[in-house]
């Protein structure tokens, strides 16, 4: 199964990281709140968590296998 990348738009405060940091794996919507592209799952899963881990809200998260990466 492997990773899966969910953001959560009601926790998204558009800082931009994730777009700037891995910008073929993420993108802005029309409100300016990021979701994943479909380049995403190319993206190896150390730099999944590190988009992880950089964004400020929690909003981005990684699960392997269904189980969350980074704990809330
Ligand atoms: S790093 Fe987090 S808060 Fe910033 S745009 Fe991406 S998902 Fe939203």
């Amino acid at each position: 199964m492997g990773y899966t990348v969910r953001i959560d738009k009601n926790l998204c405060m558009s800082s931009g990281r994730c777009v700037l940091d891995e910008p073929d794996a993420f993108r802005f919507d029309d409100d300016e709140l990021a979701e994943p592209t479909t380049g995403v799952t190319e993206l190896p899963g150390e730099r999944l968590n590190a988009a992880a881990r950089a964004c400020p809200s929690g909003a981005l998260r990684v699960f392997m296998d269904g189980q969350p990466l980074q704990p809330r």
